[in-house]
């Protein structure tokens, strides 16, 4: 049988491969190497450490991919903010407490409702509609004020939780 001479690329230790060869295990030092054949030259790569190399680099484009997917969805995030802010729309107007702002809307409500009986038990005619007006108008704000508030702190959450996400699989690429 046909045999070349070709070393290690590991430990330079002189091989004898067949000539089909095309992986053999250095007797030597144990790597396993890959016969490569050019036009006019035999040598020995090795196998282990190309795959190395290719895990290495496939766990940095992971990385990227990450990171990038981290961007974008603060980028969402910011532009969706931007837009509810333009609109007026960044919940509740009372700052702090939801419950505490529908409460304040509801008592605004009530007096106005009291005020509209008051003016039509002392004969105001049309001019009840005023309070009434003021009262539905009080109420509506404040439900859809509540509402736009949740819908806020539920996209937030869920803005939040997929960040999380990622940050959680981006530290886990880096610690390996
Ligand atoms: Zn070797």
């Amino acid at each position: 049988m046909e045999t070349l001479s070709v070393r290690c690329n590991h430990c330079g230790a002189p091989l004898e491969v067949g000539a089909d060869t095309r992986f053999v295990t250095c007797q030597f030092c144990s790597s396993t190497l890959e016969v490569k054949r050019t036009d006019n030259s035999v040598f020995t790569r090795e196998v282990a450490k190309i795959a190395e190399n290719t895990g290495r680099m496939a766990e940095s484009l992971e990385v990227i991919q990450l990171q990038n997917e981290i961007q974008q969805l603060d980028r969402e995030w910011g532009i969706a903010e931007a837009g509810r802010m333009v609109h007026g729309r960044t919940g509740p107007r009372t700052p702090g407490n939801p419950v505490f702002g529908l409460a304040f809307t509801l008592f605004f409500a009530v007096v106005c409702f009291l005020m509209a009986s008051g003016f039509a038990s002392s004969g105001a005619g049309i001019f009840t509609i005023v309070p009434v007006g003021m009262g539905v108008f009080a109420l509506i704000t404040g439900v859809m004020g509540m509402i736009r508030g949740e819908e806020r702190k539920s996209a937030e959450t869920d803005y939040q939780q997929r960040r999380a996400e990622l940050v959680q699989r981006l530290d886990a690429l880096r610690k390996e």
